[in-house]
């Protein structure tokens, strides 16, 4: 689950994470009046979605004035941002955050993330923070310092000033970045966050270490543990598609290719976005309708997969175990006619009442291209959407 970055910005406060004062704002004259009880000379206007490179997007804008604070608040309210993370569409900026402006000298960055390769908590970090991270990464990686947790002693005073140190932070304020580092590693591991980054993390001209940005993401399979954080959801940011499927216990996940996928079991579903990409294929989305699912289900399932605008094909692929052949067969059959199914639909069913199934495929008078195994069940498919 993701949260804006004042939602990261409140968390991380309450870990002593020095942030700038700011207020969350949902109209221009709320923004206005956050500016002026804000106070100072300089403010900066920030779109809040939940996507990055908002700062090139146009999403954030520096305010000299009241009535800039306005204008620039009426520009950005309400505006579809594309970022390099919305996708070409863009997303709709509802809320803005009004911030102090921060007196910058230097943009670092620091992130955290479970790392695979090493199976530890690692904190990244560099000194060369700010909007061109990625280019950073990507040319220059040497410039960006990793360090590996041990759970039990957590980000220690050492490593902390060590990694403040090698990101250029002057001696005299290496203590506060210390006290940020171990903040935000903090912040982390009690909120079970599955990404807790902070670019740009500042140091300021009179030597404070200030978090501008906060982006927090949170592993999903703990949010129960968290009812302050589920209470932070904005689901105007989530995918349509994907929270339809949530009220019908669906796991749905929407991807960028254009072959649906409707499968049993997530080991099934991962297999068949393989295969079809084994054969030049691209998933449209992963879905997995679960064992137990009834007719209802599967009807559900299909039509918010064929709601996606990218769709070509779609391959269902069940292996009938406790899930029946018959009962996906029913689905597909009153799915497909409920909204009239306009793309090729290649259907590979093994398992219990497989006969059953293909029976009420066959008679449903549907389109359907049938394959007996799951290579050939993707070739059929991929050569499907090719030709649509
Ligand atoms: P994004 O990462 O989505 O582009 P950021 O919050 O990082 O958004 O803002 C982009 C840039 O805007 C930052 O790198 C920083 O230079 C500037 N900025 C952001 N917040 C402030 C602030 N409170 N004061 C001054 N500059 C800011
Ligand atoms: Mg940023």
């Amino acid at each position: 689950m993701k949260i804006h970055e004042y939602q990261g910005k409140e968390i991380l406060r309450k870990y002593g994470v020095p942030v700038p004062r700011g207020i969350p704002c949902f109209s221009i004259d709320d923004a206005v009046k956050a500016a002026e009880s804000l106070g100072g000379k300089v403010w900066v206007v920030k779109a809040q979605i939940h996507a990055g490179g908002r700062g090139k997007g146009g999403g954030v804008k520096l305010a000299r004035s009241i009535d800039e604070v306005r204008q620039l608040s009426g520009e950005i309210l309400g505006m579809q941002l594309k970022t390099h993370q919305t996708g070409p569409e863009g997303q709709k900026v509802r809320r803005l955050l009004i911030e102090e402006g921060a007196d910058i000298r230097k943009e670092l960055y620091v992130g955290i993330v479970v790392d695979r390769g090493s199976q530890k908590v690692t904190l990244m970090a560099s000194s060369e923070g700010g909007m061109d991270i990625e280019e950073v990464a990507e040319k220059t990686p040497e410039l960006i310092h990793k360090v590996g947790v041990d759970p039990q002693a957590g980000l220690t005073d050492a490593q902390a000033d060590d990694i403040a140190r090698r990101i250029g932070i002057p001696d005299e304020s290496v203590g506060k970045a210390r006290a940020a580092l171990q903040g935000l590693y903090k912040a982390f591991w009690e909120t079970d966050a599955s990404l807790a980054e902070i670019n740009p993390l500042i140091l300021t001209g009179d030597g404070a270490v200030v978090a501008l940005d906060a982006k927090l993401n949170f592993d999903s399979n703990a949010l129960y543990r968290h009812p302050d954080i589920v209470a932070m959801r904005d689901i105007d940011e989530e995918d349509a598609a994907e929270i339809e499927a949530s009220k019908f216990d669906l796991a749905y996940i929407q991807l960028d290719g254009n072959i649906g996928c409707l499968v049993n079991g997530a080991g099934l579903a991962m297999a068949t976005m393989d295969t079809i990409k084994l054969f030049g294929g691209e998933p449209a989305n992963f879905l997995d309708v679960g064992g137990g699912a009834t007719t209802e289900k599967v009807t559900e399932a299909f039509k918010i997969m064929l709601r996606n605008p990218n769709l070509k094909a779609i391959l269902v692929n069940i292996f009938g175990g406790i899930m029946r052949c018959d009962v996906i067969a029913e689905g597909v059959v009153a799915a497909s006619k409920a909204v009239g199914l306009k793309v090729p639909l290649v259907v590979r069913m093994k398992g219990t009442n497989e006969d059953q199934g293909k029976r009420i495929l066959a008679e449903s008078g549907l389109p359907i291209i049938s394959a007996d195994t799951m290579g050939e069940a993707a070739q059929k498919v991929v050569t499907a959407a090719a030709g649509a």
